[in-house]
């Protein structure tokens, strides 16, 4: 198929897209991903409106799979090979589903006070076990200079 088809076409598809219901449906879930516009409005710092238009453009993502179509195999670069060969065995992992970097700033952030948590977590520990030793030892300095003061008392 000629590339200028292929554009008029997907220009169609678009316009349809555009006008349909499917489009009330990409204002709530990235299309590519398919995570809520909820989940990236609570984690990610630019908002949904910012990952479908940069991150996730489904327009992108199309054009790249035109772009694959009408490039010559033999000079493919080393990420469209791969797309390729993975279309070729029909294997859509390359997809993002369920995946977003944006989100994943979110994830590091939750990681990160979890560490911190697990370090004050651990430093209390110490202390706790710090402050045994020390009861145990005043406790061990009480019986000696209670046992002390039996044996100098007189009978
Ligand atoms: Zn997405």
């Amino acid at each position: 198929m000629p590339f200028s088809v292929l554009f008029l076409t997907l220009s169609v598809i678009y316009a349809m897209v555009k006008r349909s219901s499917i489009q009330q449906d990409m204002n709530s879930t990235c299309f590519i991903c398919s995570i809520s516009s909820v989940e990236f409005q609570r984690i990610a710092k630019k908002g949904f409106e910012d990952h479908v238009k940069y991150d996730h453009n489904i327009w992108q993502y199309l054009f790249f799979l035109v772009h694959l179509k009408t490039k010559d195999r033999t000079e493919y670069t080393g990420p469209e090979s791969y797309v390729s060969e993975c279309l070729k065995e029909s294997n859509y992992s390359f997809f993002p589903v369920n995946r977003a970097l944006c989100l994943r700033q979110g994830e590091s952030d939750e990681n990160e006070r979890l560490e911190k948590l697990e370090e004050v977590a651990q430093m209390l520990l110490q202390k706790v076990n710090g402050m045994e030793e020390h009861i145990e030892k005043l406790t061990e300095l009480q019986s000696r200079s209670r046992s002390n003061s039996l044996m100098l008392s007189p009978m």
